[in-house]
């Protein structure tokens, strides 16, 4: 099937040369014979740069799914696949020394690295092949055109295969918050406490896990209140949005009339963070929550220490058990309830790129459309089926042509779709759940939570979306994020201690300016409109 030879002979097309490829040149890397493009049953076969996991196959074409699909599409891949540890370094090395591959998969591209790629001519735009030879892939974009919109560059050309994966869709997302807050239901039976429903009775609560043992074994040994001091699932902001608009990892917010609003600058957001200030000052906040990481946060998790904590899933952390429940949204000082909505999305732009040594375009294309078909989306997503020498993550319902989870038996699930995924480029939409697939049971569980407890209060109707900036935008934007977003983080952190964000908040918000807020919002507030008009 595969030869040594065509592995060698990737087709060498300088465009950026550097330096470093006349290093990578006289060591020996690459051939300068001819181009091998036929394996020798006749198939086409397409040189691919690619990255895995470690628990992975080595040769990609070992996986089930690949081999179907070589059978399939007639077309042999030949790759050249790294670790994912070293993948970005050797991806840079390749392409710096003109040796492309035909294609990038799982290229781990952002869109800085797109843009730049395409004006070095490093990858070519693909809207024509999409157009012309991908039914697949055209057929989601003309149905979904948000798709086609996030990821079409500002100058009008499409550079990259996206992978999308939805899991719910608006507010019901499985994204829309990502910190979900867990309280423990055990202690507030043990004490024979209410749920609470405002953020004063929270304090209330978390005063009596400290001074009422609930517990039960004659020592303070409870945490009121532990999170993980830094933007994501494990950050308490979650109780941001009981005081005003609230607070997201990216600190940015849409209002109902399309403004775009930077968090850390709005009154809502002082007051919440003076509410943290008291709950600082009673001392219900675990200490080692300003520099704790993921193994600390857990382990005092896994021992039941937490009153109310954050994360993406307690079976993460405490466990699937009754002990810890979803704290539902409280009212602040208004009486008002809202749930603040992330702007995450399943959504990749850069997740493969064909370079401009490609000389097999067409065929290229054909075999990527194939991975937009929705059973085949599935499987490179999570895993397959009918696999004889090792556990599968699906069983295939011939007749309904549908995909059914199979019980994991213990294994943990991320594990064996990294043995058995191939990821990449792919689109599954939630109107796939229940027809070309099951939902995995733990997003179904975490949809529903979704639903019943944090939708009926989501007031934003608006999310930032996937803007494609230009370069000059975002060359502007990391510059003013690099000092705006760790001056926001730190002040926060010395106001949630010291209490004086009342007295410093003017000096404060002149400071924001001189970082460059009012030019980020600018930038930000221009990517919006143009995405939304
Ligand atoms: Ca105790």
């Amino acid at each position: 099937m595969r030869t040594t030879q065509t592995k060698k002979h990737w087709s060498k097309k300088a465009v950026v040369f550097s330096a470093l490829a006349a290093v990578l040149a006289l060591s020996g890397c690459g051939g300068g014979d001819e181009q091998v493009n036929e394996s020798p049953d006749g198939k086409v076969t397409l040189n691919f740069l690619t990255q895995s996991s470690p628990l992975a196959p080595a040769d990609p074409n070992d996986k089930l799914i690949n081999k179907r699909l070589e059978e399939q599409t007639g077309i042999h891949i030949n790759w050249k696949n790294y670790t994912s540890d070293v993948f970005i370094e050797k991806r840079n090395l390749a392409v710096a020394s003109g040796d492309l591959p035909d294609a990038i998969f799982d290229a781990g591209y952002g869109d800085y690295d797109l843009l730049k790629l395409a004006k070095d001519g490093v990858i070519i735009p693909v809207e024509d092949l999409i157009d012309q030879h991908m039914p697949n892939f055209k057929k989601i974009l003309d149905e979904n055109p948000e798709y086609r919109n996030m990821l079409t560059a500002p100058d009008g050309h499409i550079y990259s295969f996206p992978w999308i994966e939805e899991l719910g869709s608006g507010k019901e997302a499985i994204q829309s918050v990502d910190n979900f807050p867990w309280i423990n239901v055990e202690w507030l039976d043990n004490l024979g406490l209410e749920m609470p429903t405002t953020t004063e009775e929270l304090k209330e609560v978390l005063i009596a896990f400290k001074t009422q043992d609930p517990n039960g074994n004659g020592q303070a040994d409870e945490i009121p209140l532990s999170f993980i001091n830094k933007p994501g699932g494990e950050d308490l902001t979650f109780l941001f949005a009981s005081f005003g608009l609230g607070e997201n990892w990216d600190h940015t917010v849409v209002t109902n009339d399309g403004k775009v609003v930077f968090t850390a600058a709005e009154e809502g957001y002082k007051e919440a963070v003076s509410f943290i200030h008291e709950l600082y000052k009673e001392d219900l906040i675990d200490i080692e929550a300003f520099q704790q990481d993921w193994n600390t946060y857990l382990a005092k998790g896994k021992d039941h220490r937490y009153g109310l904590y954050f994360t993406w899933d307690k079976a993460n952390i405490t466990g699937m058990n009754d002990s810890y429940e979803l704290l539902p949204p409280l009212a602040g000082p208004s009486g008002e309830v809202n749930v603040t909505r992330t702007n995450g999305i399943g959504f990749d732009r850069g997740r493969m790129v064909i370079t401009s040594s490609n000389e097999k375009l067409e065929e290229t294309a054909k075999w990527v459309d194939q991975l937009y078909d929705p059973l085949q989306s599935v499987q490179n997503n999570w895993g397959t089926y009918g696999d004889d020498t090792q556990q599968n993550i699906f069983e295939l319902d011939e007749e309904k042509g549908m995909l059914k989870h199979l019980p994991l038996e213990g294994t943990a699930p991320v594990e064996l779709r990294q043995k058995t995924s191939i990821a990449g480029p792919l689109t599954i939409l939630d109107e796939y759940f229940g027809k070309y697939t099951t939902m995995p049971d733990d997003a179904a569980w975490r949809l529903q939570l979704m639903k019943d407890v944090m939708v009926p209060h989501m007031k934003a109707e608006n999310t930032y979306p996937k803007v494609f900036f230009s370069i000059e935008e975002l060359d502007s934007l990391s510059t003013i994020e690099a000092d705006l977003f760790p001056y926001l983080e730190r002040m926060r952190t010395e106001w949630y201690q010291n209490g004086k964000v009342e007295q410093e908040w003017d000096e404060y918000l002149k400071e924001l300016d001189r970082l460059g807020l009012q030019e980020w919002l600018s930038i930000k507030q221009a990517g919006y409109d143009r995405f939304t008009q």
